[in-house]
């Protein structure tokens, strides 16, 4: 992997002890860190511009809220409520573009929102999905419909008390799959990576000094320009890395998920409206499963440590109860989840109220090098999040094109609508694949497919089996190409094969792992 260009002062532990030993620290013009959605985001971009990138992680990428989203790239039908149209057409704007930035990973999504008794009346639903359809320029995804739910099969898994429903677009990813490839596409252009390296300490002249900490060796390097894109991080990054104090509007709002086994047959998502004007989502998940979240709560504590809580698990069971026919109890749910949310503070009572947009603060000292900090955000939202960010550093950085707008992600190059069609030449090249075998590889790779099979003729080609449909080849490319390290890794955020192998199989692929590391991986 990418590894060129850092200082290595190996076991120091002062930074004048480094900076006197080491005369020959390497600049870059944009030090990134936090390894989520936006710190990869704008690596890519920026390197993309032709800027000396440096993006560093503490622990793999999409290891924070990145990988603990809904996985909706949409506008956020609620949004309209409180008037965020700005957020709202953005994302609306973006479903398309990033359909055609990475056809195998964003997929069109059909949702069905219930006329919920004493909520919100269909007026009011039928208006928000009118201004939804219009506000953001949607070109291919199909528009709203009114569906009569008595005798309608979409009707059929949901309780008796429903009578109407709206079934409108939006998209749905992996997320943490989509940092992986800004990744990647970052490094490409030229982005040093650096997973499972964190930043320790930032001191700011004309340049900020950094100094990172790998597998307990320490590392200095220099950028123009820092961002702290830590997400949840950013207050404790502000405290303990930046020496400076915690930054103001600053507010984290905790979400968690849970997953069971597939709870209908069909293919759209549920929008469920809660009581109190919440809304709960229940969607279709790695084809065999249903994900239902979110719960809203203010956070306070370690972000690394956020889990979902009994009481979250048994709300989001009962939010399910109350709308679907299927009984769901916390003794169903096969995997939870939770993250959380920085949010920049706009003075709102409830969670659920906080504004979603992102928020860029830039630091400009005079003399000093500048530092951009990033508040909230969505995984929908990163591209246009980091054009901003280069926007606002134009002043030092030097304004250079957006160029990401009519881009491929990797494995991303081919039509729109492709993606059947390339899951049946997967299957010609490769006749040996299992149908559900090609399309998760399809979806996950996209055209890099080949990559992982290069000129395999049979299954046994591929390396030992590893659980599931894992193979030792997929493995190798994960931890060649894609900096995956551990088990979690490759079941949680290079896939979700985390939901189908067994714990004797997941110490398996451990081993598999720490044996490629001890010969060189
Ligand atoms: C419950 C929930 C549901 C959501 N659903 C959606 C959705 O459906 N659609 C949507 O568009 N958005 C959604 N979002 C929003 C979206 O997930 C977040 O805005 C986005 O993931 C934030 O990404 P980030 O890069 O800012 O932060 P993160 O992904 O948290 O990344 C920050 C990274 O910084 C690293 N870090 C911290 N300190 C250091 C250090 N000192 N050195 C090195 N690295 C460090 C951390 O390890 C972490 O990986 C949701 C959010 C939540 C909480």
């Amino acid at each position: 992997m990418q590894d060129a260009g850092l200082h290595i002062a190996y076991q120091r532990t002062s930074l004048r002890e480094i900076i006197r030993d080491e005369a020959a620290v390497t600049d870059f013009d944009l030090a990134i860190v936090g390894g989520g959605i936006n710190g990869a985001g704008i690596a890519r971009d920026a390197a993309g511009r032709g800027l000396k990138v440096l993006l560093v992680e503490q622990n793999d990428l999409a290891s924070g809220t990145s990988s603990a989203s809904t996985k909706l790239i949409h506008g956020g039908l609620r949004y309209l409520e409180h008037g965020w149209f700005r957020l709202v057409r953005e994302g609306l704007a973006e479903r398309e573009v990033m359909l055609r930035m990475a056809p195998h990973l964003i997929r069109p999504m059909r949702f069905v929102l219930p006329v919920e008794p004493g909520v919100r009346p269909l007026w009011f639903l039928r208006l928000g999905l009118f201004i939804y359809d219009h506000l953001g320029g949607r070109r291919t995804l199909p528009a709203t419909r009114s569906i009569g739910l008595l005798g309608d099969p979409l009707g059929a898994p949901l309780k008796g008390r429903y009578r109407r429903a709206f079934e409108y677009s939006d998209c749905a990813t992996d997320d943490a799959r989509l940092v992986v490839l800004n990744a990647l596409d970052a490094a490409a252009r030229g982005a040093v990576i650096r997973t499972r390296t964190r930043c320790l300490s930032a001191d700011r002249t004309d340049l900020w000094t950094l100094v990172l900490e790998a597998r307990g060796r320490r590392e200095v390097a220099s950028a123009r320009v820092l961002i702290n894109a830590t997400g949840p991080w950013i207050g404790e990054f502000a405290r303990s890395v930046l020496r400076e104090p915690a930054p103001e509007h600053l507010r984290l709002d905790k979400g968690s998920h849970i997953v069971v086994r597939r709870l209908f047959g069909h293919d759209r998502g549920y929008v469920f409206q809660t009581q109190d004007r919440r809304i709960v989502f229940a969607l279709p998940f790695e084809h065999d499963f249903t994900l239902i979240g979110t719960t809203d709560s203010l956070f306070a504590g370690d972000p690394g440590a956020v889990a979902p809580s009994p009481e979250e698990i048994a709300y989001l069971c009962a939010i399910a109860n109350d709308h679907l026919r299927a009984a769901v109890s916390p003794a169903d749910v096969v995997w939870a989840f939770a993250g959380v949310r920085s949010l920049y503070d706009d003075g709102s009572t409830k969670p659920q109220d906080t504004m979603r947009d992102y928020v860029l603060l830039v630091d400009a000292q005079a003399g000093k090098a500048p530092l951009l900090t990033v508040y909230g955000g969505k995984i929908t939202t990163y591209r246009r999040l980091a054009e901003a960010a280069l926007d606002r550093l134009a002043h030092v950085l030097g304004a250079r094109p957006a160029w990401t707008g009519e881009s491929r992600l990797p494995g991303g190059d081919f039509a729109v609508d492709g993606v059947a069609r390339l899951i049946a030449q997967a299957r010609e090249s490769w006749p040996f694949l299992a149908e559900t075998h090609a399309r998760r590889l399809v979806e996950a790779y996209g055209t890099r497919i080949s990559r992982i099979l290069g000129s395999a003729r049979k299954l046994d080609d591929l390396g030992p089996r590893l659980g599931a449909d894992l193979t030792g080849a997929e493995v190798a490319y994960l931890m060649d190409q894609e900096w995956a390290r551990t088990a979690d890794d490759v079941l949680w955020r290079r896939s979700k094969l985390g939901l189908r192998v067994s714990t004797g199989e997941r110490e398996r692929l451990a081993k598999f792992m720490a044996d490629a590391i001890g010969r060189g991986a």
